[in-house]
């Protein structure tokens, strides 16, 4: 079996295009551009990336953003205070943090500083808990961006086994909740677990966010089975350069699984389109617009 390999990119693509359309359809109709803050603490070369290319991506649907840097030094009263004035302030709808932070600084408490209804990162506890108790919350970007690939494969999600590896905030916990909302029966493995290799096996789908390059072998899977690797590794290679890969070892999985997300061009596009996304809807509820739905036409 050779898996179909599930193009995040064009799906991420689809996504953005139609929050282009919506972006239009916001401002002609009710004269509102969505607003992203992006708050970036010190100078940490990879965030420094990732929020220029949020930037780029935002200005492409329409949306407007604006990067507010904070001075490593004065961080902490800085930091508090500004997320006071960006809290406050109409026109700003998302707000989000650029993680990871220096770590003088507790994490916990800026993430509790944001106001929920802005939190387009869904890490607001308020949001976690919404989330968990099944009630409409702000959803962290990169589980629901695989969600989203995982209903575009199976019509319905109901009774599969799915094993997460990997039980972080930001992508494990929640993955599992929202797998468990769609009905599926749900094992979480983490570095604690015993014989993952095992729990793998049974899996209808493995969704790999573990952090590891290449964890996740071909003899780990299921014959047939959906694999979501959330991994983003760079590795050495032989000629001195380094390449991207997952947490998926992508060669010995793709001649057993059914369908595989490649890396690059997989989890990652979509993790950012549903940022967009999670800023429309923000800036919607806000508004009190009605939010826009469905990717899928
Ligand atoms: P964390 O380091 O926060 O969590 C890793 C998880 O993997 C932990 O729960 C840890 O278990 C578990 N783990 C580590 N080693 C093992 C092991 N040997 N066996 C089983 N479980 C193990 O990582 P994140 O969740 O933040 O990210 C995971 C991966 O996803 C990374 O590669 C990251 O770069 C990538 N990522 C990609 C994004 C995207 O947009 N595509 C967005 C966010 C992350 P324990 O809790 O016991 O320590």
């Amino acid at each position: 079996m050779v898996a179909n390999v599930i193009d995040g990119k064009k799906f991420a693509q689809n996504m953005r295009n139609k929050i282009a359309a919506d972006v239009k359809e916001l401002k002609a109709k009710h004269h509102v551009t969505p607003e992203l803050a992006v708050v970036l603490v010190g100078e940490n070369p990879a965030s420094e990336v990732y929020v220029k290319s949020k930037e780029r991506y935002c200005s492409e649907v329409g949306i407007n953003s604006c990067t507010h840097r904070v001075d490593e030094e004065s961080a902490g009263e800085t930091l508090f205070a500004l997320l006071e004035v960006l809290n406050a302030d109409l026109d700003v709808h998302g707000i989000l943090v650029q993680l990871p932070l220096p770590s003088y600084l507790d994490e916990a408490l800026v993430i509790r500083a944001i106001s929920p209804q802005k939190d387009v990162d869904g890490f607001h506890i308020s949001n976690v808990g919404l989330l968990g108790t099944g009630q409409k919350s702000l959803v962290p970007c990169t589980p629901l961006g695989c969600l989203l690939l995982l209903q575009d494969q199976y019509d319905d999600l109901s009774g599969l086994n799915v094993v997460v590896v990997g039980r972080s905030n930001i992508v494990g916990k929640p993955m599992a909740q929202l797998l468990l909302q769609e009905n599926c029966t749900v094992t979480i493995a983490h570095s604690r677990s015993r014989d993952i290799q095992e729990i793998t096996r049974q899996a209808d789908i493995v969704v790999a966010a573990v952090g590891r390059p290449q964890f996740i072998k071909g003899d780990w899977i299921k014959e047939g089975a959906t694999i979501i690797d959330v991994g983003i590794n760079r590795i050495a290679c032989s000629d001195g350069t380094t390449r991207l890969v997952g947490d998926v070892d992508f060669e010995s999985v793709k001649n057993i699984a059914g369908a595989v997300t490649p890396v690059p061009g997989g989890v990652g596009p979509m993790t950012i389109a549903c940022l967009l996304s999670n800023v429309l809807t923000t800036c919607c509820r806000m508004k009190g617009i009605e939010e826009p739905t469905g990717f899928f036409e």
